[in-house]
């Protein structure tokens, strides 16, 4: 069809009497670019053909091409339903990406969000950040916060647990966690010999006598027990850590201490005794030895220190991954790791003061009363 060809049709339906504003443009059909257009046209064109009264078949014609269009449609409406499936499943992948820490990349536990608005697990914070000093610095956008602590996010951590049942839901309901005996689904934990059992199982003789809980119930409440420990494990290793700072610098103080100690009693035995006297000698050699042994002490603890900082750590590490088990792995290594934590809790290394005898300079103590009594009078 030649451009020439459709103006000559514009113009002739224009004499027609079909109005300037239903008529396409010659592109329109030329350029194949508004068929919609070209539709419309064609339709006023035989409307305006039936009030002259002429017969014409262009709407049946164009019902026709509707049908035809029809298959394709219902092709969509069908892709449609695949769609709407795709999306729910979309929904659901973009709801446990929201869900998921950057830094360990599974569920967030004890979900915080910081300035920037990100949001990480409040573990995850606390060792990314743990060797440094505010500004501490967004591990995702770099955005600085001024603060190192933050409130549980608790619409997300309610989210979180939202999505942790529905798994837990899912997880219970596979084959390979029914019983294999009565067939039904094993509902329930027996924490004496840490496996899942069915109703007619935790009722048998072997296992009546045995603590047991619902697993659908007891995942969330360990779960919350298991932050709680981890508070406390962590509380532990900052005040661990302050120790150790304070030991580190009584180190430094008590070395100049001696010193300085040192110093005081050379003057001190110059000052009674300018010629040099045994004593002296004696004296700071006595105060050195006992200094040593004290620094010494105050080594070992220390090390005892660092030692204990490293074990803290290593269990709430163990913690944290606990934490992002699914609540049937959760149940099982949780008593475990919960009497582990508590010894560790009880046996912190405390600072120590380090202490020298005083030793008395022979005559010091005289000549001093003495000169107090001269004072007195
Ligand atoms: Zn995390
Ligand atoms: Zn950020
Ligand atoms: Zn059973
Ligand atoms: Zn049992």
């Amino acid at each position: 069809m030649s451009l020439e060809n459709i103006g000559n049709f514009i113009k002739a339906i224009t004499k027609y009497g079909v109005k300037p504003h239903d008529i396409f443009e010659a592109n329109d059909l030329f350029e194949n670019t508004n068929h919609t257009q070209v539709q419309s046209t064609l339709l006023a064109l035989a409307s305006m053909a039936k009030t002259k009264g002429n017969k014409v078949n262009v709407r049946v014609k164009y019902a026709e091409k509707q049908e035809q269009r029809f298959e394709p449609e219902k092709l969509r409406e069908g892709r449609n339903i695949i769609g709407l499936q795709k999306m729910e499943s979309d929904i659901s992948q973009a709801f446990q990406e929201e869900l998921t820490c950057f830094i360990c990349l599974g569920y967030f536990t004890d979900p915080v969000t910081i300035s920037c608005g990100h949001s990480f697990c409040q573990a995850c914070l606390h060792l990314s950040w743990e060797d440094m000093e505010v500004p501490v610095h967004c591990p995702m956008c770099r955005e600085p916060s001024l603060q190192k602590d933050f409130r549980t996010n608790t619409v997300l951590k309610k989210l979180v647990s939202i999505a942790r049942q529905a798994s837990l839901k899912k997880s219970l309901s596979a084959n390979d966690h029914k019983c294999d005996i009565h067939k039904e689904t094993k509902r329930i934990f027996c924490v004496e010999n840490k496996i899942y059992l069915c109703k007619l199982c935790s009722e048998s003789h072997e296992h009546c006598a045995h603590t047991h809980c619902a697993i659908e119930t007891a995942g969330e409440s360990q779960m919350e027990k298991l932050l709680i420990k981890m508070a406390s494990i962590w509380e532990k290793m900052e005040e661990n850590q302050q120790n150790l700072e304070e030991e580190d610098s009584m180190i430094t103080q008590f070395r100049d201490y001696l010193t300085q100690r040192e110093d005081m009693i050379s003057t001190e035995y110059q000052k009674w005794y300018p010629v040099p006297f045994d004593e002296e000698k004696q004296h700071i050699e006595k105060m050195k030895n006992e200094g040593q042994c004290a620094l010494e002490k105050l080594r070992e603890r220390i090390s005892l220190m660092l030692l204990k900082s490293m074990e803290l750590r290593d269990i709430y590490e163990e913690m944290m991954v606990l934490s992002q088990k699914p609540y049937v792995e959760l149940l099982q290594g949780f008593e475990d790791i919960l009497q582990r934590s508590e010894s560790m809790r009880i046996s912190m290394p405390q600072n120590m003061k380090p202490e020298l005898s005083a030793l008395p300079i022979t005559g010091l103590t005289e000549r001093f009363q003495s000169f107090q009594g001269e004072r007195q009078q």
